[in-house]
Protein backbone atom coordinates (compact mmCIF):
# COMPACT_ATOMS: atom_id res chain seq x y z
CA UNK A 1 0.00 0.00 0.00
CA UNK A 2 1.36 3.79 -1.08
CA UNK A 3 1.33 5.50 2.09
CA UNK A 4 -0.70 8.72 1.97
CA UNK A 5 0.84 12.14 3.15
CA UNK A 6 -1.39 14.75 4.98
CA UNK A 7 -1.07 18.14 5.53
CA UNK A 8 -3.10 19.02 8.79
CA UNK A 9 -3.17 22.94 9.62
CA UNK A 10 -4.57 23.87 13.12
CA UNK A 11 -6.35 26.98 13.38
CA UNK A 12 -6.23 29.53 16.59
CA UNK A 13 -9.29 27.41 17.58
CA UNK A 14 -7.51 23.79 17.94
CA UNK A 15 -5.19 25.86 19.88
CA UNK A 16 -6.61 27.91 21.92
CA UNK A 17 -11.18 28.85 22.10
CA UNK A 18 -12.17 32.34 21.68
CA UNK A 19 -13.78 31.96 25.75
CA UNK A 20 -10.36 31.49 27.49
CA UNK A 21 -7.68 33.97 27.90
CA UNK A 22 -4.90 32.17 26.64
CA UNK A 23 -2.80 30.61 29.75
CA UNK A 24 -0.34 28.44 28.77
CA UNK A 25 -2.47 25.50 30.30
CA UNK A 26 -5.50 26.33 28.57
CA UNK A 27 -3.15 25.80 25.47
CA UNK A 28 -1.72 22.43 25.79
CA UNK A 29 -5.18 21.31 27.08
CA UNK A 30 -6.50 22.41 24.39
CA UNK A 31 -3.61 21.36 21.38
CA UNK A 32 -3.76 17.68 23.55
CA UNK A 33 -7.26 17.41 22.34
CA UNK A 34 -6.39 18.19 18.95
CA UNK A 35 -3.45 16.06 18.32
CA UNK A 36 -5.63 13.19 19.75
CA UNK A 37 -7.99 13.67 17.04
CA UNK A 38 -5.07 12.82 14.38
CA UNK A 39 -3.74 9.33 16.13
CA UNK A 40 -5.90 7.85 13.70
CA UNK A 41 -4.54 9.38 10.89
CA UNK A 42 -1.17 7.71 12.12
CA UNK A 43 -2.92 4.61 12.43
CA UNK A 44 -4.27 4.36 8.99
CA UNK A 45 -0.50 4.73 7.97
CA UNK A 46 -0.50 8.56 7.08
CA UNK A 47 2.32 10.24 6.80
CA UNK A 48 1.96 14.05 8.90
CA UNK A 49 3.15 17.77 8.40
CA UNK A 50 1.24 19.86 10.69
CA UNK A 51 0.89 23.55 10.04
CA UNK A 52 -0.83 26.41 12.55
CA UNK A 53 -2.19 29.77 13.34
CA UNK A 54 -0.53 32.07 15.34
CA UNK A 55 -2.97 34.87 15.57
CA UNK A 56 -3.60 35.47 19.31
CA UNK A 57 -0.40 34.32 20.37
CA UNK A 58 1.71 36.49 17.86
CA UNK A 59 -0.89 39.67 19.04
CA UNK A 60 0.08 38.89 22.34
CA UNK A 61 3.90 38.70 21.28
CA UNK A 62 3.66 42.74 19.58
CA UNK A 63 1.50 44.38 23.12
CA UNK A 64 4.89 42.65 25.07
CA UNK A 65 6.80 44.22 22.31
CA UNK A 66 4.84 47.52 23.02
CA UNK A 67 4.76 47.16 26.54
CA UNK A 68 8.51 46.24 26.92
CA UNK A 69 9.71 49.31 24.99
CA UNK A 70 7.23 51.61 27.01
CA UNK A 71 8.54 50.23 30.61
CA UNK A 72 11.77 49.26 30.00
CA UNK A 73 13.04 50.45 26.58
CA UNK A 74 13.79 47.11 25.01
CA UNK A 75 13.61 47.64 21.48
CA UNK A 76 11.10 46.71 19.16
CA UNK A 77 11.59 43.43 17.27
CA UNK A 78 9.71 43.74 13.76
CA UNK A 79 7.02 41.50 12.33
CA UNK A 80 8.97 38.87 10.87
CA UNK A 81 10.98 37.87 14.05
CA UNK A 82 7.59 37.87 16.27
CA UNK A 83 6.14 35.74 13.71
CA UNK A 84 9.28 33.63 13.64
CA UNK A 85 9.08 33.62 17.88
CA UNK A 86 5.59 32.55 17.90
CA UNK A 87 6.80 29.43 15.31
CA UNK A 88 9.42 28.57 17.99
CA UNK A 89 7.34 28.57 20.94
CA UNK A 90 3.98 27.31 19.52
CA UNK A 91 5.82 24.70 17.35
CA UNK A 92 7.78 23.67 20.42
CA UNK A 93 4.62 22.85 22.32
CA UNK A 94 2.46 21.21 19.88
CA UNK A 95 5.74 18.99 19.18
CA UNK A 96 6.04 18.55 23.01
CA UNK A 97 2.16 17.62 23.48
CA UNK A 98 2.44 15.37 20.05
CA UNK A 99 5.17 13.46 21.66
CA UNK A 100 3.28 12.50 24.75
CA UNK A 101 0.64 12.05 22.60
CA UNK A 102 2.08 9.30 20.70
CA UNK A 103 3.60 7.37 24.18
CA UNK A 104 0.53 7.23 25.21
CA UNK A 105 -1.03 5.32 22.41
CA UNK A 106 2.45 2.99 22.10
CA UNK A 107 3.46 4.98 18.72
CA UNK A 108 7.47 5.57 18.12
CA UNK A 109 7.83 8.34 16.11
CA UNK A 110 9.83 11.49 15.47
CA UNK A 111 8.01 15.05 15.58
CA UNK A 112 10.20 18.12 13.98
CA UNK A 113 9.33 21.40 14.35
CA UNK A 114 11.59 23.50 11.89
CA UNK A 115 11.06 27.30 11.25
CA UNK A 116 9.48 28.20 7.95
CA UNK A 117 10.41 31.52 5.84
CA UNK A 118 7.55 31.27 3.17
CA UNK A 119 8.54 34.01 0.29
CA UNK A 120 5.89 36.58 -1.17
CA UNK A 121 6.46 38.70 -4.15
CA UNK A 122 7.03 42.13 -3.66
CA UNK A 123 4.55 43.32 -5.84
CA UNK A 124 2.16 42.10 -4.17
CA UNK A 125 -0.83 44.58 -4.69
CA UNK A 126 -1.31 43.78 -0.72
CA UNK A 127 1.54 45.95 -0.41
CA UNK A 128 0.52 49.05 -1.07
CA UNK A 129 -3.66 47.97 0.62
CA UNK A 130 -2.24 46.66 4.14
CA UNK A 131 -5.78 45.28 5.53
CA UNK A 132 -4.48 42.83 8.30
CA UNK A 133 -5.01 43.94 11.59
CA UNK A 134 -2.63 43.45 14.44
CA UNK A 135 -0.99 44.39 17.99
CA UNK A 136 -2.73 46.61 20.42
CA UNK A 137 -5.29 49.48 20.09
CA UNK A 138 -3.74 52.59 19.91
CA UNK A 139 -5.53 56.43 20.79
CA UNK A 140 -5.42 58.62 17.82
CA UNK A 141 -2.14 60.39 19.43
CA UNK A 142 -0.50 57.12 20.19
CA UNK A 143 -1.11 56.29 16.43
CA UNK A 144 -0.28 59.52 15.23
CA UNK A 145 3.26 59.56 16.85
CA UNK A 146 4.01 55.97 15.60
CA UNK A 147 2.99 56.49 11.94
CA UNK A 148 5.71 59.37 12.00
CA UNK A 149 8.46 57.53 14.11
CA UNK A 150 8.42 53.98 12.38
CA UNK A 151 6.16 54.70 9.02
CA UNK A 152 3.51 52.69 10.37
CA UNK A 153 0.19 52.60 8.77
CA UNK A 154 -3.33 52.80 11.04
CA UNK A 155 -6.98 51.71 10.55
CA UNK A 156 -9.91 53.32 12.78
CA UNK A 157 -11.77 50.03 14.69
CA UNK A 158 -15.08 49.44 14.17
CA UNK A 159 -16.00 48.32 17.21
CA UNK A 160 -17.44 50.57 20.35
CA UNK A 161 -14.52 50.84 22.20
CA UNK A 162 -12.75 52.73 19.30
CA UNK A 163 -8.84 53.31 18.92
CA UNK A 164 -6.65 52.84 16.00
CA UNK A 165 -4.57 49.49 15.44
CA UNK A 166 -1.64 48.73 12.82
CA UNK A 167 -2.53 47.25 10.33
CA UNK A 168 0.11 45.45 7.87
CA UNK A 169 -0.24 43.84 4.40
CA UNK A 170 -1.03 40.09 3.78
CA UNK A 171 0.48 38.86 0.59
CA UNK A 172 0.03 35.37 -1.40
CA UNK A 173 2.67 32.74 -0.71
CA UNK A 174 4.94 31.85 -3.53
CA UNK A 175 7.20 29.89 -2.37
CA UNK A 176 8.38 27.51 0.55
CA UNK A 177 11.88 27.58 1.73
CA UNK A 178 13.14 24.43 2.64
CA UNK A 179 9.46 22.54 1.27
CA UNK A 180 11.08 19.37 -0.31
CA UNK A 181 13.05 18.58 3.18
CA UNK A 182 9.65 19.07 5.01
CA UNK A 183 8.42 16.83 2.54
CA UNK A 184 10.80 14.20 2.87
CA UNK A 185 11.21 14.10 6.79
CA UNK A 186 7.02 13.49 6.45
CA UNK A 187 7.55 10.99 4.13
CA UNK A 188 10.51 9.60 6.11
CA UNK A 189 7.47 8.97 8.60
CA UNK A 190 8.40 11.92 10.83
CA UNK A 191 5.80 14.42 12.20
CA UNK A 192 6.64 17.35 11.05
CA UNK A 193 5.42 20.69 12.24
CA UNK A 194 5.97 23.58 9.84
CA UNK A 195 5.03 26.76 7.71
CA UNK A 196 3.49 27.94 11.58
CA UNK A 197 1.34 31.28 11.56
CA UNK A 198 1.59 31.16 7.35
CA UNK A 199 5.10 31.29 7.70
CA UNK A 200 7.91 34.40 8.57
CA UNK A 201 7.10 36.18 5.01
CA UNK A 202 10.35 37.29 3.33
CA UNK A 203 10.97 38.30 -0.62
CA UNK A 204 13.52 37.24 -2.61
CA UNK A 205 15.68 40.77 -3.52
CA UNK A 206 17.42 42.28 -6.82
CA UNK A 207 20.61 40.73 -5.67
CA UNK A 208 18.73 37.04 -4.64
CA UNK A 209 19.35 37.99 -0.82
CA UNK A 210 16.32 36.72 1.37
CA UNK A 211 14.90 39.83 3.10
CA UNK A 212 12.15 39.97 5.89
CA UNK A 213 8.79 41.68 4.68
CA UNK A 214 6.70 43.75 7.29
CA UNK A 215 3.79 41.24 6.83
CA UNK A 216 1.62 38.08 7.82
CA UNK A 217 0.96 35.86 5.58
CA UNK A 218 -2.64 33.91 5.75
CA UNK A 219 -2.68 30.23 7.29
CA UNK A 220 -4.99 28.85 5.16
CA UNK A 221 -3.01 29.81 1.92
CA UNK A 222 0.63 28.79 2.92
CA UNK A 223 -0.91 25.49 4.15
CA UNK A 224 -2.42 24.97 0.93
CA UNK A 225 0.57 25.64 -0.84
CA UNK A 226 2.93 23.70 1.24
CA UNK A 227 0.84 20.64 0.88
CA UNK A 228 0.56 21.15 -3.06
CA UNK A 229 4.65 21.45 -2.90
CA UNK A 230 5.43 18.56 -1.05
CA UNK A 231 2.45 16.81 -2.98
CA UNK A 232 0.32 15.54 -0.05
CA UNK A 233 -2.55 13.90 -1.27
CA UNK A 234 -4.88 15.11 1.53
CA UNK A 235 -5.14 18.46 3.19
CA UNK A 236 -7.58 18.99 6.54
CA UNK A 237 -8.01 22.62 8.23
CA UNK A 238 -9.48 22.49 11.98
CA UNK A 239 -11.00 24.92 12.53
CA UNK A 240 -14.00 25.84 15.88
CA UNK A 241 -17.04 24.76 12.91
CA UNK A 242 -17.92 20.72 12.62
CA UNK A 243 -18.99 21.63 8.82
CA UNK A 244 -18.67 24.21 6.22
CA UNK A 245 -22.58 25.54 5.30
CA UNK A 246 -24.36 27.52 3.05
CA UNK A 247 -27.00 30.05 3.90
CA UNK A 248 -24.20 30.31 7.36
CA UNK A 249 -26.44 31.83 10.18
CA UNK A 250 -29.38 32.43 7.66
CA UNK A 251 -32.79 30.30 8.67
CA UNK A 252 -32.27 28.15 5.54
CA UNK A 253 -29.22 27.30 6.72
CA UNK A 254 -27.77 23.74 5.14
CA UNK A 255 -24.51 21.79 6.15
CA UNK A 256 -22.26 20.71 3.29
CA UNK A 257 -20.37 17.51 3.98
CA UNK A 258 -19.71 16.67 -0.13
CA UNK A 259 -18.92 19.18 -2.03
CA UNK A 260 -17.12 18.83 -5.81
CA UNK A 261 -14.93 21.98 -7.29
CA UNK A 262 -17.24 23.35 -9.34
CA UNK A 263 -19.93 23.66 -6.98
CA UNK A 264 -17.79 24.90 -3.93
CA UNK A 265 -16.51 27.46 -6.41
CA UNK A 266 -19.68 28.56 -7.26
CA UNK A 267 -20.97 28.59 -3.35
CA UNK A 268 -17.69 30.64 -3.06
CA UNK A 269 -18.42 33.33 -5.87
CA UNK A 270 -22.17 33.45 -4.53
CA UNK A 271 -21.02 35.20 -1.14
CA UNK A 272 -21.85 32.12 1.33
CA UNK A 273 -18.20 31.94 3.03
CA UNK A 274 -17.33 35.32 4.93
CA UNK A 275 -13.82 36.76 3.58
CA UNK A 276 -11.63 36.93 6.48
CA UNK A 277 -12.62 33.15 7.72
CA UNK A 278 -14.05 30.93 5.56
CA UNK A 279 -13.93 32.49 2.35
CA UNK A 280 -9.57 31.51 2.63
CA UNK A 281 -10.09 28.25 3.50
CA UNK A 282 -12.43 27.67 1.11
CA UNK A 283 -9.89 29.35 -1.40
CA UNK A 284 -6.74 27.19 0.47
CA UNK A 285 -9.01 23.82 -0.64
CA UNK A 286 -9.59 24.61 -4.03
CA UNK A 287 -5.99 25.92 -5.00
CA UNK A 288 -5.07 22.57 -3.12
CA UNK A 289 -7.42 20.53 -5.71
CA UNK A 290 -6.75 22.18 -8.78
CA UNK A 291 -2.72 21.70 -8.12
CA UNK A 292 -3.63 17.81 -7.71
CA UNK A 293 -4.46 17.45 -4.26
CA UNK A 294 -7.04 14.05 -3.66
CA UNK A 295 -9.21 15.73 -0.75
CA UNK A 296 -9.42 18.60 1.43
CA UNK A 297 -11.71 18.78 4.74
CA UNK A 298 -12.91 21.57 6.91
CA UNK A 299 -14.00 20.08 10.46
CA UNK A 300 -14.19 20.96 14.27
CA UNK A 301 -10.25 20.48 15.52
CA UNK A 302 -11.65 17.97 18.53
CA UNK A 303 -14.29 16.29 15.98
CA UNK A 304 -11.77 15.05 12.85
CA UNK A 305 -11.54 11.20 14.54
CA UNK A 306 -15.68 10.79 14.91
CA UNK A 307 -16.23 10.78 11.04
CA UNK A 308 -19.40 11.52 10.77
CA UNK A 309 -18.49 15.32 11.11
CA UNK A 310 -16.52 16.83 8.02
CA UNK A 311 -16.34 18.84 5.04
CA UNK A 312 -15.28 16.83 2.22
CA UNK A 313 -14.24 18.58 -0.91
CA UNK A 314 -13.06 16.51 -3.97
CA UNK A 315 -12.62 17.50 -7.66
CA UNK A 316 -15.35 15.14 -8.98
CA UNK A 317 -18.50 13.99 -6.46
CA UNK A 318 -17.77 11.26 -3.62
CA UNK A 319 -19.87 8.94 -2.25
P1 LIG B 1 -9.40 29.70 12.42
O1 LIG B 1 -8.85 30.44 13.58
O2 LIG B 1 -9.55 28.25 12.66
O3 LIG B 1 -8.67 30.02 11.13
P2 LIG B 1 -11.64 31.41 11.57
O4 LIG B 1 -12.39 32.12 12.63
O5 LIG B 1 -10.69 32.19 10.73
O6 LIG B 1 -10.92 30.17 12.27
O7 LIG B 1 -12.67 30.68 10.58
C1 LIG B 1 -13.70 29.83 11.09
C2 LIG B 1 -15.02 30.58 11.15
O8 LIG B 1 -15.56 30.75 9.83
C3 LIG B 1 -16.13 29.88 11.88
O9 LIG B 1 -16.06 30.10 13.26
C4 LIG B 1 -17.41 30.47 11.26
O10 LIG B 1 -17.98 31.42 12.13
C5 LIG B 1 -16.90 31.20 10.02
N1 LIG B 1 -17.69 30.96 8.82
C6 LIG B 1 -17.99 31.93 7.92
N2 LIG B 1 -18.73 31.46 6.91
C7 LIG B 1 -18.95 30.14 7.18
C8 LIG B 1 -19.66 29.11 6.49
N3 LIG B 1 -20.31 29.35 5.35
N4 LIG B 1 -19.65 27.86 7.02
C9 LIG B 1 -18.99 27.61 8.18
N5 LIG B 1 -18.30 28.57 8.88
C10 LIG B 1 -18.27 29.83 8.40
MG1 LIG C 1 -8.54 32.32 10.52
Amino acid sequence: MKKKLAVVALGGNALLRGNQIGTIDEQEENTTQTLENLVFLINEGYDLVITHGNGPQVGNILMRNDAGEQMYGIAQMPVDICVADSQGGIGYMIERMFRNVLIHHGISKNVVCLVTQVVVDRNDPAFNDPQKRIGKIYSREEADNLSAKRGWIFSEEVKAEGGFRRVVPSPLPVDILNHDIIGDLARQGNIVIAAGGGGVPVYIDEKNDVKPAEAVIDKDRASSLLASMIGAEEFYILTDVPYIYINYKKPDQEIKEFLDYADTLKYLNEGHFARGSMAPKIEACLSFLSSGGKMAVITEAFKLADKKYGSKITMEYEK
